[in-house]
């Protein structure tokens, strides 16, 4: 058999789809799981159990549909694809059937900034898409709609998708997702909760930019400056000019 390639990738995708179904945010085989890569990317395959997947049964897909090897990719391959074509923002994608978000999907509304956290998915909502058959172009395009400057949205009557720069925060945002469809579900038991307005959500916003992240994943510049702590054990560091 010829060698792999993105050997490790492959295995890096294979231990996500595990601790999806770990972190009890997945039911089955519903969900799956992609990762960029030079050419295009690689998708979990359609049908089989995560705990049976080896390496082989992750697809090395292009970005017009091509797919290599003995294996066909998940069927929702096309919205992991338009997600890499459109967004350069994109370096991994998870999408799961978790059951708040797929509740909440259920019943098509938008989840509103009732949390701060809302701003995890880069708005101060986390859209619902419309509803189109799954695996169909007329999916992918809805969903592209309803991610518009956004890294996750819940899909009509189906589950949530989410991406990030990397298999880990994709997984990462996916879990939050579930969490804040979770709680919204929880409040509206008891009443209407009060939403954060435009100006409070501006503010949690900006610090979302750097949220999460340690200071050598940082670009630099004023990025984390907004109510960053002082660091006690180096030196304070001259600004340098220009920043
Ligand atoms: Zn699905």
């Amino acid at each position: 058999m010829p060698k792999l390639r993105y050997l490790d990738l492959r295995r890096k995708a294979i231990e996500t789809c595990l601790k999806m179904n770990a972190e009890g945010i997945n039911q089955g085989t519903s969900g799956n799981v992609s990762v960029r890569t030079d050419e295009g990317f690689l998708i979990t395959a359609s049908g089989i159990a995560y705990d049976k997947m080896k390496p082989e049964h992750i697809v090395e897909m292009d970005l017009d549909g091509g797919y290599r090897g003995n294996y066909l990719p998940s069927t929702e391959w096309r919205m992991h694809m338009d997600i890499y074509r459109q967004r350069q923002d994109a370096g991994a994608v998870v999408h799961t059937h978790s059951i708040y978000a797929t509740a909440l999907a259920c019943l098509r509304i938008d989840i509103p900034a009732f949390h701060y956290m809302i701003g995890v998915g880069g708005g101060t909502s986390i859209r619902c898409s419309g509803y189109a058959e799954f695996g169909t172009q007329e999916l992918s395009d809805t969903m592209l709609k309803a991610l518009d400057g956004r890294t996750a949205c819940l899909l009509a009557n189906h589950g949530q998708i989410a991406f990030g720069p990397s298999l880990d925060k994709a997984l990462w945002l996916a879990g939050e997702v579930e969490t804040i469809a979770h709680q919204y579900w929880a409040a509206l038991q008891v009443g209407q909760p009060v939403l954060l307005n435009d100006k409070q959500m501006t503010t949690v916003l900006a610090r979302f930019k750097t949220y999460g992240k340690q200071p050598g994943e940082l670009g630099g510049g004023d990025a984390h400056a907004v109510f960053a702590p002082v660091r006690r054990d180096v030196p304070a560091k001259r600004k340098s000019k220009g920043t």
